[in-house]
């Protein structure tokens, strides 16, 4: 019987091997940047990509036509890696999604003969829209990580890290309805709701004085009016509010409505707000996991930190699926530290050499973090102990 080692070894020759084929479908999908939902290609690349290599791929999982299930293998230990391969409107890959997704279907493929050796199974679960419409968010309530162990996906960034800080996150949309009226002839009868998101605005702003640590809250006025001459009849925004603590944010969400509800007070436009379905969860990190993952980088030379004090507090839907199944959201360097995510510099970097580096490096890691898993029954365990122990 191959000993884990041995299939360390192999499983970094496969992504060797097929390095040229796993950087040529990475550029790809860099070059031909969909939105959430809209990710048909890379999707369709992805999924040929695994059935060519002998994984079982099932389009459309959840009722959403960009999502995809691959397994190879059956059995438990079920070892998930988790795809990403949205990208910005306008920017493009400036999340650096495409390597989210080579990097999850390289390691996948790596580490089949860990499967083939040991029993278990290697999946690639392919998740749309993580930037605006939180796919597995959705996925996860429509079951999509059950009867799965261990969840690992490697995110782009500027520094090598083992673990996410990512806050729970709401979206909130609002509007305001007044009343049209010339705004010099007859401003008195008219209503402002303008005014009202202004009001709105001010309100959360002295909110945000007093609140606690690790929230956020931030808004966009998506309708603002249209002719000056006019009083706005109609005014709209979005809204994310977010904080580290699920509990804390249900009570922020209530204050941050009565901000609204106070303006529609003050200025007498109706208020018509919805919160978003998808509501991100904060970042579970597996700890035993990211020492895995850690201990792997470092045999091919990538000294990774298990957290950093400086590190930013995002929000992720991976926060959703870590609360369900032992999960890791590592970061690789692909960037210099003043090149900011969601910036052209940052859509440059997804597509340039150690932009490639940081995939082939990070697809190597979460193959062997597989292997780990597949080939000792004591990790696995230890990994769930982990889980379970948080999760009382
Ligand atoms: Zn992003
Ligand atoms: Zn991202």
């Amino acid at each position: 019987m191959k000993t884990s080692a041995e299939l360390k070894s192999a499983a970094i020759a496969a992504i060797e091997k097929n390095e040229k084929e796993l950087t040529d479908l990475c550029l790809k999908i860099h070059s031909n940047p969909e939105t959430g939902f809209q990710e048909h290609k890379a999707c369709g690349w992805l999924c040929r990509y695994l059935e060519k290599n002998g994984f079982t791929v099932e389009h459309g999982i959840c009722d959403l036509p960009t999502a995809f299930r691959a397994a190879y293998g059956s059995g438990r230990p079920a070892v998930a890696m988790i795809a990403e391969y949205d990208a910005l409107p306008q920017l493009g890959h400036a999340c650096g999604h495409n390597l989210i997704a080579t990097i999850a279907v390289g390691a996948a493929v790596a580490s089949k003969a860990a499967v083939d050796e040991y029993g278990g199974s290697i999946m690639v679960i392919g998740t749309p829209a993580e930037e605006i419409h939180g796919g597995k968010v959705i996925m996860a309530q429509r079951g999509a990580f059950s009867n799965t162990d261990a969840a690992m996906m490697v995110h782009p960034s500027t520094n090598d890290t083992a673990t996410t800080k990512a806050l729970a996150c709401a979206s909130l949309d609002v509007e305001f309805i007044g009343r049209e009226a010339h705004s010099a002839a007859h401003p008195e009868e008219g209503i402002n709701a303008l005014e009202a998101m202004l009001l709105a605005f001010a309100a959360v702003n002295s909110l945000r004085q007093h609140t606690k640590d690790r929230s956020r809250i931030h808004g966009i006025i998506t309708d603002g009016g249209q002719v000056v001459n006019v009083v706005p009849a109609h005014s709209a925004a979005s809204f994310l509010v977010r904080s580290g603590d699920e509990a804390y944010l249900e009570e922020l969400k209530k204050k941050v409505l009565d901000c609204f509800k106070g303006a529609a007070a003050a200025s007498g436009a109706r208020l018509e707000y919805s919160w978003g379905e998808a509501q991100y969860a904060p970042m579970k990190n597996n700890i035993t996991l990211a020492k895995l993952y850690i201990a792997n980088m470092q045999t091919i030379g990538r000294e990774v930190k298990l957290t950093r004090p400086d590190q930013s507090f995002g929000s992720t839907d991976m926060g959703n699926v870590s609360q369900l199944v032992p999960g890791i959201h590592t970061s690789v360097a692909i960037a210099p530290g003043d090149v900011s995510i969601h910036s052209p510099g940052f859509a440059a970097a997804a597509a340039s050499e150690s932009g490639i580096q940081g995939m082939v490096d990070a697809a190597k890691a979460l193959a062997m973090t597989a292997v780990d898993l597949l080939a000792d029954p004591q990790i696995a365990a230890g990994v769930k102990k982990e889980f379970d122990k948080n999760s009382r």
